[in-house]
């Protein structure tokens, strides 16, 4: 009994009363004070918190086609440690997300390696190009069951394929993830259009051309009556336009990165290309905004944008750099110090942005769930007192672009339960969780 019987001892449910979580057969199966130990592996929870697994509705996997930057085994040995039990694989790969293969096989590769639930975002057009819309129904149909799709590090610029797309998902309930970003205002764009691009004399990027994107496609879901997500909001602006559409009963959701949380544009004074992004850091006032909306719940969810590259592509001139940085690992200690440290949120607010939601949105099955009896156990135990200093060549991804590097962050987890399996322990990786297979009759 005691291999897949755990006594969490005394932590801090979501931030609350210290209680017992006994977990056994992939679920919570009581939960209380003085529970018995007998047959369990007892974990002691004594300044821990315990939280639902966190999920990612934002993770580049690269795989298939860009392994010399992540795989989907790296990717989610990160989120494990990072204390996701699922995340969202965007389809920019190589091939193109875009057919019910190629999800399908992104699914059979999360399922294989076992640290997370993999769940594949179809794209919203063929191979990214924005010309013609994707197999949207046949990703949905497939074994993967897609309900997200996204051009992601495209934008679904032409108004007609958005609105065709806003409406096709509504037959399998499904919802298009937005990149915001008008690509003629943002041509050649290097860094966020203010101040500092302009004291550096590097093409900018402006706001508008992100705002400009979600005030037509928040119209174009009400238009249709669809669910749209937009992706990585990064200014004050879109905070108001999402606000604004919320308030008007529009069936939008936002997601802001914790980069987008904490850094601003004044670090690319130091040219170092880890700081390269799209959309790019932004202004301090911005900062503020991303956290008041966040706080407020204007955005729904944290969204890591994990963006893994090979060293060459980042440690190179600025103007040649990919961009993109990594977040899996850091996610939840970069939230914690602007959100939870700053008085804004709390750990059942933490809750909320990154684990109920982000599964509603994705309409992940046994994800998100309340930490009650009956309840699949994905569960994380966090240590808020931890104090560390982040040192990418130290982590899971294999990409070293970390925009923390060297940046002390409280929190750490210490624990990580996928359906009742520890795939983290004291920090560290344990062994993934082993799906059963699938019966033939
Ligand atoms: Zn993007």
């Amino acid at each position: 009994m005691a291999e897949n019987t755990y006594l969490i001892r005394g932590a801090a449910i979501l931030g609350g009363e210290a209680q017992d979580l006994l977990i056994h057969d992939g679920v919570i199966a009581a939960r209380g004070t003085d529970l018995s130990e007998e047959g369990a592996t007892v974990i002691d929870g004594k300044g821990l918190v315990a939280l639902p697994g966190m999920v990612d509705v934002h993770t580049h996997l690269r795989e298939p086609g860009r392994e010399d930057a992540e795989t989907v085994e790296t990717g989610t040995r990160a989120a494990a440690l990072g204390g996701f039990t699922a995340v969202h694989a965007m389809a920019n790969s190589n091939p193109v997300a875009d057919t019910a293969g190629v999800v399908e096989q992104v699914h059979s590769l999360g399922r294989a390696s076992g640290w997370v639930d993999v769940r594949p975002v179809g794209a919203v057009t063929v191979g990214l190009a924005g010309e013609q819309l994707a197999e949207l129904g046949a990703m949905a149909d497939s074994r993967a069951q897609v309900r997200m799709f996204s051009d992601d590090g495209m934008c679904v610029h032409d108004p007609v394929l958005m609105r065709r797309a806003l409406e096709y998902v509504k037959a399998f309930d499904g919802v298009v993830a937005q990149h915001a970003q008008e690509p003629r205002l943002t041509a050649g764009a290097q860094m966020n259009e203010g101040t500092v691009s302009a004291v550096l004399g590097l093409t900018g990027w402006p706001a508008v051309a992100e705002e400009s994107i979600i005030a037509r496609d928040v119209l174009l879901t009400q238009h249709v009556g669809s669910r749209l997500h937009v992706c990585h909001v990064s200014t004050a602006g879109s905070v108001e336009i999402v606000r604004w559409a919320k308030a008007r009963g529009i069936n939008v959701t936002a997601e802001v990165t914790p980069h987008h949380l904490l850094l601003t544009d004044e670090l690319v004074r130091s040219y170092d290309p880890v700081y390269k992004v799209n959309p790019p850091l932004r202004t301090d006032a911005d900062v503020q905004a991303l956290r008041e909306g966040l706080a407020d719940g204007t955005i729904d969810v944290i969204g890591t944008d994990h963006a893994p590259h090979p060293s060459e592509h980042k440690e190179c001139e600025w103007a040649q750099a990919a961009m993109g940085m990594t977040g899996l690992e850091t996610a939840l200690s970069v939230v914690q110090e602007t959100m939870i440290e700053t008085g804004l949120m709390t750990w059942a607010d933490f809750a909320r942005v990154t684990s109920f939601t982000p599964a509603a949105i994705g309409r992940v099955a046994d994800q998100g769930r309340p930490l009650e009896v009956g309840e699949p156990a994905n569960v994380i135990l966090v240590d808020p007192a931890a104090r560390w200093t982040v040192d990418p060549h130290k982590m899971a991804t294999m990409g070293r672009n970390s925009p923390f590097k060297g940046r002390e962050l409280p929190g750490s987890v210490v624990a990580t339960f996928f359906k009742g399996h520890p795939t983290v322990l004291d920090g560290r990786l344990n062994t993934p969780y082993k799906h059963p297979a699938v019966s033939s009759n």
